[in-house]
Order: structure tokens, then sequence, then C-alpha cells
């Protein structure tokens, strides 16, 4: 054992069921715990993200009574000064697997710093599910969950007793991120995260199979940022999963996650780029007027608006609204994913990356899922089916408050519809549904 170790925090913002920092205590007496403030990651992170990564971290620092040290500069540095500082020999760290985090694992690395890795972000790291007759990864989702289940994953790690070291007054580079004007982000920390599980596991769990799909109701767990800043382990809410539907729902949306990890590590160009190449050569229109009357939710689609003005004030939307949005960006409007993509890195507290680019490449029919290029949402049909009374519209639109279910889904049927200025439509979706599959069967055409 040695006197200290250093244990470098990232997208682990936790203490329980934490592998890396079991490791480094069984490796030490004490620990350094640390974060250090990555400019390239703050630099792609809207106010909404910074601002819950901020409230993240004072938590954590909470839970290591007050001895996180949070570092500026570039990592191989800030590990250098503190290893030589401290007088330990190895860095722990839980591992990381999409592009930009492991290229720095592997920059670090090759500045001469060991880095001990234990542990991922994931129940069962990406790489590791693989066809049992051939060996390669699997490219669809349904067989590479029942492979993920019959690998299975290890019991939650026990939670070590911590001894840090204390810091110096100025390795306390707290980062001063507020909330901004007019937005409620939802609580951030470990705690929080335990205290939401519960919540949901006592509450939802049990209807989320039937619920998960109505955007008005708090039917989902609301655990994305929590599992994307590491506040809880997958493996945790797998092992407290029981037998019924909505549990078993819930595991498959977990795997989901590890599915699209496990896509982009093989696949790491697909952050930015088409999963099915062909769609490269479709015709797709500029970002114009549209895109901004988009980014503001004023496409006169409500439940298109509702969704992102969700995003807008809470940094968080409903699933089922994520791909009503991407649907309405790609097959309304023409546009490339990315510009969706890049609109939701802004503004998600949850976004990962390659839920994130996966997620609208499903949608948008150059992702994973093979057959239904075709997909195309039709955003009022289904407000009218995930949201029947309109109260998630209503939530986010003021403008429609006044209208009753099913007309608050198509104010411009009724005559007071725009009495409070709610925009009128800026497409016809009838029109760009025709002209969507008519670029679709271009492509078809011209790949076959
Ligand atoms: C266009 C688009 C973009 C998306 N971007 C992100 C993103 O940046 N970050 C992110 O975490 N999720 C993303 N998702 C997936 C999904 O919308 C969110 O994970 C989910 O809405 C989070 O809410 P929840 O925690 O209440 O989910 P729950 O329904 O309670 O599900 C539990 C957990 O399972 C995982 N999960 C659920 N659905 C999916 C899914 N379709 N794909 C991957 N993981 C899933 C999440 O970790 C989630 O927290 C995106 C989906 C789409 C269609």
């Amino acid at each position: 054992m040695t006197a200290r170790a250093i244990f470098w925090f990232r997208r682990d913002l936790r203490l329980n069921d934490n592998p890396a920092l079991a490791a480094a205590m069984s490796s030490a007496k004490e620990i350094v715990p640390v974060f250090i403030l990555d400019q390239k990651l703050i630099g792609q992170s809207g106010s909404k993200r910074l601002a819950y990564l901020g409230q993240s971290l004072r938590a954590l620092d909470e839970s290591l009574e007050n001895k996180l040290h949070v570092m500026i500069g570039t990592p191989e540095k800030v590990l250098q000064e503190l290893m030589s500082r401290y007088g330990a020999t190895t860095v722990h760290i839980s591992e990381e697997f999409e592009p930009y985090g492991k290229a720095r694992d592997l920059r670090v690395e090759a500045s001469g710093i060991p880095l001990i890795r234990t542990g991922s972000p994931y129940a069962v790291s990406p790489g590791r599910v693989k066809k049992p007759s051939d060996g390669t990864p699997y490219r669809v989702y349904t067989p590479f969950y029942k492979a993920w289940v019959i690998h299975g994953w290890r019991p939650p790690a026990l939670t070590p007793m911590i001894r840090s070291v204390e810091p110096a007054a100025g390795d306390r580079n707290f980062p001063d991120w507020p909330v901004p004007d007019g937005v409620s982000i939802s609580e951030a920390g470990e705690q929080a995260a335990l205290t939401r599980w519960k919540w949901f596991k006592e509450n939802a769990l049990d209807q989320y199979d039937e619920q998960r799909n109505n955007a008005g109701i708090d039917g989902t767990s609301k655990l994305s940022a929590h599992l994307k800043w590491g506040e809880i382990h997958p493996r945790t809410l797998l092992a407290e999963l029981n037998k019924t539907n909505g549990a078993e729902v819930f595991r498959k949306e977990i795997a989901w996650r590890e599915f699209y990890a496990d896509i982009l590590f093989h696949n790491p160009h697909t952050e930015n780029d088409y999963y099915a190449e062909k769609f490269k050569d479709m015709r797709y229109d500029k970002p114009a007027k549209t895109f901004e009357a988009f980014k503001t939710g004023t496409t006169g689609y409500p439940f298109v608006d509702a969704a992102i003005r969700q995003l807008l004030q809470e940094g968080w939307m409903h699933n089922r609204t994520r791909m009503v949005v991407a649907s309405f960006l790609v097959k309304d409007l023409h546009l490339e994913w990315q510009y969706g993509a890049d609109f939701f890195m802004e503004h998600l507290v949850d976004f990962d990356v390659a839920s994130n680019a996966h997620g609208w490449q499903w949608t948008a029919g150059c992702g994973t899922d093979a057959s239904p290029y075709y997909r195309i949402f039709n955003p009022i049909e289904q407000g009218k089916r995930f949201d029947p009374n309109g109260d998630y519209i209503r939530k986010y639109i003021p403008e429609l408050r006044h209208l009753d279910a099913p007309d608050i889904h198509e104010p411009w049927t009724v005559l007071d519809g725009y009495l409070h200025d709610y925009p009128e439509r800026i497409v016809d979706h009838a029109t760009e549904r025709l002209e969507s599959l008519a670029r679709l069967a271009e492509i078809k055409v011209a790949t076959e």
C-alpha cells in the first residue's frame, strides 16, 4: 500500500458503487480527489449544463468533507503537479470509451502518467458484448440486448471509507456557473440521484411500460443527467429491478444507453457523421428562418414548440418529444441531423455524445435501425396520442392555455386559436412529408 494515490473524477461524481474509487482507497492510505476543469468540454457546454456540473461538484465536495481539489489546466500538468506535490505514483480513473475521453486518457498516459482503470460508466463496458458466432460487434439493438443480458454485470461495488488529503486554498477553484434567468434545472449530485431513484421505484416504475410515453406526466425516471455525470451507476439501478413489466422495459432503456455507447465505440466517426452513409447524399436544405423558429419553439406546431421550450427552460426534454422534434427538424425542415444534435448539445444537462448522436440518427433514419427510413412522425397526431389532455402543451405554451384538448393540438381549427399570438405554422406537414419521401426515394434509387 502506498501513502497516496490520485483519484481523478470525471463522469463518476459519486462515492457509492464506484469501483475505481474503491480500488484507489485499497491501494493507498489517502487519496487526492481531483476534478480538472477541461476547457475543451467547458467550451462546448451551454450554460445549463455548466450550472448543473457546478452544483454536482459542490455536492461531491460536501460528501468528501470539502476535500475536493478543483483544478484549472491541462490534465497532464495538473496531475503531474499533484503527483509530485503529494508523492503519489498512480492516478485512478473509471475508464472512458467515447472518442474524446479515450483519446485524452491515452494522451495523459503517453506523457508518463500511469493511469489505473477500474470500471466504467456502464454496466457492461463498450466492446465486451460480441456476437458469439464470429466475435464481431452487434449492429442491431434487440440481439445486442439479449446478449447483454446473458453477458451480465457485476453487483454494485462496496463503498469504501474515504480518507483524503487536505487541499490548499489554491486547489479550490469551484466555478461560478449560475443557473440562467428563467431556467430551472433539476437538482444535481449523488444524493439527489438516489432520492429520485427511490421516488421513481416507489411511484412510477411499475407503470413505466405504460406511462413512459406520456409527455404530460412525471412517468420516467429523469435519471439521465445523474447517469451522464455518474452521480449514480446503471448497475445500482439494475441490481434493484424487480420482475414487473415496468422494470423489464426500464432495463431495456438502460440497455439503449449501453448499446449506443457500444456503437460509438466501434464507429467513432458517427459522433458527427452518418452511420448509414448513403444518407450523406440526400438533398438537404441549409438552415434558414425556419431553423430559428425551431430553436425558439415557435414553429406553430404545439407539441414541437412545447418540447423545445421545455428544453430551453429545463435543459431536459421527454424522450417522446425528443423523437418528435428530431423528426420535425430532419423530415419537415429537411435539415441534416447534426444541426439538431448540436442544438441539443448546447442545451441538454444530460448531453451524452453516444445517446445524442444515435438518438438523432435513429430518428433521421440513418442510424442503427435498419428498416424504417421512411419513419416520419406526424407532430399533430403524436401530440394527440402522447399528450391527450394537452397538459404538456399547456405547461410550456402560455399562448395556448385557454384551449382544451383536442383543440390545443390544432389551434388553427378554432376561432380563438390565435387569441394570444401563438405563431402560425412555418411549414405544412403534409406537404413536407411528401417532399421528404421524394428525397429519400432519390437516394434509394441512386444507391441501388
Ligand atoms: C434525438 C434524441 C437525442 C437524445 N439525446 C440524449 C442525450 O444527449 N443524453 C441522454 O442521456 N439521452 C438522450 N436521448 C435518449 C432519451 O431521450 C433520454 O435518455 C431520456 O429521455 C432521459 O429521460 P429519463 O432519464 O427520464 O429516461 P427513462 O425513460 O427513465 O430511461 C432511463 C434511462 O435509460 C436511458 N435511456 C432511455 N431511453 C434511451 C434512449 N432512447 N437512448 C439512450 N438511452 C436511453 C437513459 O440513460 C435514461 O436516463 C436522446 C433521444 C433522442 C431521440
